[in-house]
């Protein structure tokens, strides 16, 4: 493709022009033709790449927010417990709600909270929770005496 002259006369170069797509926090670049005259300033964008290069972001995002999205359910497949787990956790422990309480915090009505699904834990709680079960020896080490 040959360069064309500004308006203002001059010779135009090929060059580049950056674009972005987002959506929330995942964001793709592009970038596509243009011409510019150095002179002047004047962008002249090659209507047909620019278009292909917004169409192959936009797909590129919609890769990428799926991506996102799955590795979010896998996440909140693993995480995203029924309150009842809390409570089998809490009674393989072999703790009253007020023990509990005392090494996750918040207290026996937080504990309540839980096991009721009033509440929903913070993912950290529901890690201690999976932590503690899994290794029941640990609780000593965060219990504080009575
Ligand atoms: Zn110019």
């Amino acid at each position: 493709m040959d360069t064309k002259k500004c308006p203002c006369g001059e010779q135009m170069i090929h060059s580049t022009n950056q674009g972005g797509v987002r959506e929330g926090r995942v964001k793709v670049w592009y970038e596509y033709a243009v011409q510019r005259c150095l002179a002047c300033g004047h962008v002249d964008p090659d209507n047909d790449a620019q278009d292909a290069a917004l169409e192959w972001a936009q797909l590129e995002l919609t890769q990428k927010l799926a991506e996102v999205k799955r590795k979010k359910d896998i996440r909140d497949a693993r995480w995203n417990w029924p309150a009842d787990y809390y409570l089998a956790i809490r009674h393989r422990l072999n703790l009253t709600q007020l023990q509990m309480g005392c090494v996750i915090g918040g207290g026996q009505s937080q504990i309540v909270r839980y096991e009721s699904g009033a509440t929903t834990p913070a993912l950290a709680t529901t890690k201690l929770y999976y932590l503690l079960d899994k290794n029941p020896h640990l609780l000593g080490s965060v219990q504080d005496p009575e």
